[in-house]
């Protein structure tokens, strides 16, 4: 079996079709930079703190807290602890570690 393709003859002056592209992969969003990151936890927890339930000191005592929680001490003779849940990665809340730990500025 013989295939025969017939062509129209002007169809032989018209341009090529350019060659079909694939798409660019769809455009990521914006990552925040690490000091918009700090900005913006800053500004959460400075929400937290402002309009976020007052801290009750004196609360718990040493025997009263579970493995997640703040043990950020208050008192002199009769220490008790925040009892709050953790931040991650902290010994405290984030209340009391935005109070314990203070960033220093650059001299
Ligand atoms: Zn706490």
């Amino acid at each position: 079996m013989t295939l025969t393709i017939y062509t129209f003859p002007a169809l032989a002056f018209l341009p090529r079709p350019e060659p079909v592209r694939p798409l660019p992969p769809p455009a990521k969003p914006a990552r925040p930079s690490n000091r918009e990151r700090r900005a913006a936890f800053r500004d959460h927890l400075f929400t937290v703190m402002r309009e976020g339930p007052k801290p009750q000191p004196g609360r718990f005592t040493l025997f009263d807290l579970a493995p997640d929680s703040c043990r950020f001490p208050n008192g002199d003779d009769d220490i008790r602890y925040c009892g709050r849940p953790q931040r991650k990665g902290s010994s405290y809340c984030a209340r009391c570690h935005a109070i314990a730990y203070v960033r220093s500025e650059p001299a």
